[in-house]
């Protein structure tokens, strides 16, 4: 872990943090069920690209990707 801050109000004690799990699925258009998961051969697909990990201010509530925070605390 890397110290955090928070870029809003400066909180450098209390998060919650969100560790994301992606699942890639293909559902059926009509009924919105689950027909199958996307595989690295889909090559309309395009593989995940969000962040792995979430970050949520415990005082202020501001949201966003862990840089954020990293990159504040370096700027403290
Ligand atoms: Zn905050």
């Amino acid at each position: 872990m890397e110290p955090y801050a928070c870029p809003s109000c400066r909180n450098k004690m209390r998060f919650h943090i969100l560790d994301q799990q992606p699942v890639s699925v293909k559902l059926h258009p009509q009924t919105g069920e689950l027909v199958g998961y996307i595989d690295e051969s889909d090559m309309m697909a395009q593989p995940y690209r969000g962040e792995h990990r979430l970050v949520q201010c415990a005082l202020c509530g501001l949201n966003g990707g862990e840089p954020l925070f990293v990159k504040a605390a370096q700027r403290m």
